[in-house]
Formats: C-alpha cells, structure tokens, sequence
C-alpha cells in the first residue's frame, strides 16, 4: 500500500449511537459518540467492563452497526458495508487461531484468502514472521507454542494482509503479568514499524497509558476525556477519570477565591492554594469542590510544616515506592506515594506529621 494512502487514513465517528433491543428492553450501549482517530496511531479505548468499548469497536469492524450517527474510514462511509469489505483487521482476546494450521499456514490464511499469488504469500509471511519473531517455529502448530506465542502469531496474521487499522480487543488479558509487560513493548513496536493505526480496547489504565499516543476513556456509553496519557493522567476534568487512571487522592473542599481560569481552595487545616479549574467548570465562592492531587505530588514532612496536618495509619511496602496512608483532620483519608530511593523508615501508626504539596499540584474535576 502506498504511504500516501496510509497518510490519508482515518476513522471518523460522528454522534454514533448504539442501541440494543427495543421499547422497554431497550438498552444504550453507546450515546452520541464523536471522534476522530488519526492515521497512523496508537489509539485506546479505556474504561471498565461494560461502558460500551467492545461495542465501538464492532461497529468500527462491521460485526455491529450503528443506531445512529456516521462512521467514515479514510473517508469513506462504511455504514452497511461488511467486515470483509473495510480495510480493518481485528485481534480477538482469544487468539482464535486455527489449531490445524502451521504457524506459517496460520499467518498466511488471510492473503491465501485474498487470493494472493503463492509467491507474494510465502514472501509476506517470512516478513510477519520475522517481525513477531517468530521464524524458528514456522511449522509447529498452536498447541506447540505459549500463550504469548500464540498471540505473536494472531497479531501476525492480522498485520500480513496489511489493513490500513488494526483494532485489538484486550490481546494481553489473557498473558500472566511479566508476559503481557514483555506484548505491550512488542506491540508498540510494531505499531511503529507497520505505520498502521492501531485501536486498542482495555480496560487496564496502566497498558493504556505506556503504549498510546491518545486514549478514550468511556463510561456509560460515553466518552468522558479524549487526550494523550500525559494530558489524561496530570490534568484529569472528570472525577471519574481521575479515580479511574492511576491511584488518587479525592478531596472535598470549599473555594474561597476565584483567580483567572483558577480557584482557591482551603485545605484541612485552614492554609489556602490555589488550584487548576477542569476547562468548562465554572465554580462560585462557596461551592464545595472535588480536588484531585496525585499520591506522588505530596510528600510526609515535620508536623506543624507543609500545608496539611495528619497522622499516619499505615504503610504498604511496594517494592520501588511505599504508600503511606494518613488521615486528615478533617476525617478525610490521604495517600503519600514514597520512592524507596534510600533506606527511609516508615513513620510509625499514629504519628502526627505535615504534608507538603507540589506547586499545581490541585486540580478541580466535574463531577
Ligand atoms: P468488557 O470490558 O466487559 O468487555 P465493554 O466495555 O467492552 O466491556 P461492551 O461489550 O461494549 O462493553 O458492552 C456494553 C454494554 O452493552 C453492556 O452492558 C452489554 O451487556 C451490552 N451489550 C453488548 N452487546 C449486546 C447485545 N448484543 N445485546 C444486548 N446488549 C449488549
């Protein structure tokens, strides 16, 4: 395929609706979903079990279609058109393969499918196996190879007829943690050296948030924030979101100013900081607010300093860091992640100590 093809490649979603069944059965599996995924990247949807992830994707993939709204890939309008007919490939959970078949054989259905000339055929599947590192089992069959081989194979398969989107619905939820650590490299690598645009279904924030280049989180049927990790992780708008992706500290707390697109806010103790205000939020003197601060942007210092008083409940020891679980005067529970850079001791339960926070280190979320 020629690279100006693929520069052109998109999909493009507009309020798509999804409804399953009908009258009083009737069930909204996804509402007014708007997006736009660019050629060319690692696109995740993220959110948990049944927010309507799976279902985005077999309508992207043909195995659905839309109750509403307008689906184009590389401009076209696929609505009506048949898997077959889309220039996507799909990676199942359970690789799906075909247990009678080679590796090779495997890897070389669809373009046999296709109609491929032989030659073209056996050159290709050289190439995928070479690229998922597969070429010293070319002939044993899946019931030969482990489970993180037998995803290596999937993967191959579905790259070799070179769709211009590859969609994958949790390939990795089936590896044990060190092996689905080891796919998320691979497969980020190979997304880099196919060039093709990869749609990436998890419900797993970490996996998300080490191989995108923009994610989707969903809830319900919607999608609350669109961004890259960095911008879904630092600057969360919804309160979801910020429960969701990575572990969090949600405070309940009054504004006492507004400042700019900021707000002030007071803090258990009585100290006021000023805090970063989600686009669109409009917040009145008063009103009390949800404050995300990240475990990592606070640190335990003497009582009496920092910005926050608290006493100490506990501490699990995680190996790389330590979190260190307070409560606030007010009653409201804190964590403190701690690098294990240097041999630290643990402040004892029940000893009273200070919070310091980082500068912009509040943020204040909808919902
Ligand atoms: P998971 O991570 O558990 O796979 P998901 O986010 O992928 O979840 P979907 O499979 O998209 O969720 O399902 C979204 C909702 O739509 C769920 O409540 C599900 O029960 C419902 N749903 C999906 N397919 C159908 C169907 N064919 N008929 C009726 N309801 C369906």
């Amino acid at each position: 395929m020629a690279i100006d093809d693929r520069q052109s490649d998109e999909i493009e979603i507009e309020g798509v609706g999804k409804v399953f069944g009908q009258g009083a059965t009737a069930y909204h599996a996804l509402t007014d979903i708007d997006l736009a995924i660019r050629a060319g990247e690692f696109f995740t949807l993220l959110g948990p079990s049944g927010c309507g992830k799976t279902t985005l994707l077999r309508l992207i993939a043909g195995f659905e279609h839309p109750t509403s709204g307008r689906l184009r890939i590389k401009g076209r309008d696929v609505v009506g058109q048949a898997p077959n007919q889309r220039l996507v490939n799909t990676v199942f959970q359970n690789y799906a393969l075909f247990p009678h078949m080679s590796v090779a054989q495997n890897i070389g259905f669809g373009l046999k499918m296709l109609g491929r000339p032989r030659a073209e055929i056996t050159a290709t599947t050289d190439e995928m196996m070479h690229l998922v590192k597969m070429d010293t089992m070319a002939n044993r069959r899946p019931a030969e190879l482990s489970g993180g081989q037998q995803q290596r194979v999937a993967l191959a398969r579905a790259l070799a007829p070179r769709p211009s989107v590859l969609l994958l619905d949790e390939p990795l939820s089936a590896l044990d943690l060190k092996l689905r650590k080891e796919m998320q490299t691979e497969l980020k690598r190979l997304q880099v050296e196919t060039g093709i645009t990869f749609v990436f279904v998890t419900h797993d924030q970490e996996e998300a948030l080490t191989m995108s280049d923009r994610i989707a989180v969903m809830q319900q049927g919607r999608i609350l924030q669109l961004g890259t990790p960095h911008e879904i992780y630092h600057a969360p708008t919804e309160r979801f979101v910020a429960d969701f992706i990575g572990e969090t500290n949600l405070l309940s707390l009054p504004v006492v100013a507004l400042q700019g697109h900021g707000a002030e806010l007071t803090l258990p103790g009585g100290q006021t900081v000023p805090a970063r205000v989600a686009d669109g939020l409009m917040p009145a003197v008063g009103d009390m607010v949800s404050a995300v601060i990240r475990p990592e942007q606070a640190a335990i210092v003497a009582e009496g300093e920092g910005h926050l008083p608290a006493t100490v409940k506990g501490a699990v020891f995680f190996g790389t860091d330590t979190h260190i679980h307070l409560t606030l005067d007010d009653g409201q529970p804190f964590t403190i992640r701690r690098q294990n850079n240097d041999a630290q001791r643990d402040p004892a339960n029940g000893t009273r100590v200070g919070v310091a926070l980082t500068s912009g280190a509040l943020q204040v979320l909808r919902g």
